[in-house]
């Protein structure tokens, strides 16, 4: 828990002095008394991959904190001036040295729970023209398809919840098709 990016900002980013609290817009934030900056706690944004090839998930085990150890579907944070269709292609070439592209969106799903700040999970469905490429990179330390009546643990409750959208929405299709 002392990594130091998930400890609380301390001091003032444009002039340096301790930051406090002030009420603005409506909640206490931290705010300079000097210069007068507020800082806005906004969530980040992560991008999530569905990748699903002969009805089987693909997932990667986390390397590090939160949640090391455990599976998710491949993700990571969106740069600032990244489009986030184009952050989720980036985070499956490093995880998974696989090449792809966006094909929707699944879901965005909210989370207040990590110890580097609240966000949201903007989890994209994707396509692979070869799944032959695969092998885990970067924050990855293993990588796999798996069935969704077999999923290993899953680190996330945004990625728990983005799989069960995605295999309700499965569900609904093959009930729909009868
Ligand atoms: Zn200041």
């Amino acid at each position: 828990m002392n990594e130091p990016q998930w400890q609380a900002l301390r001091f003032c980013s444009r002039c340096g002095t301790e930051l406090g609290e002030r009420l603005v817009h409506g909640r206490m934030r931290p705010a300079c008394s000097v210069c007068g900056f507020v800082v806005y706690t906004n969530p980040k944004v992560a991008c999530g991959a569905l990748l699903v090839h002969d009805r089987q998930l693909l997932l990667v085990r986390r390397r590090h904190e939160p949640g090391r150890g455990r599976w998710c579907m491949p993700c990571g944070f969106a740069e600032a001036d990244e489009p986030p269709e184009q952050a989720v292609c980036r985070e499956m070439l490093e995880e998974t040295s696989l090449v792809v592209h966006a094909a929707g969106l699944l879901g965005v799903y909210h989370y207040t729970d990590d110890p580097r700040g609240a966000g949201l999970l903007l989890v994209f469905r994707v396509r692979c023209d070869n799944i032959r490429l695969l092998a885990a990179g970067d924050d990855a330390d293993d990588v796999g398809f798996f069935s969704p009546t077999m999923l290993p643990p899953i680190s996330h409750h945004t990625h728990q919840r983005a799989i069960d959208d995605w295999l309700a929405g499965e569900k609904e299709l093959r009930e729909g098709a009868l």
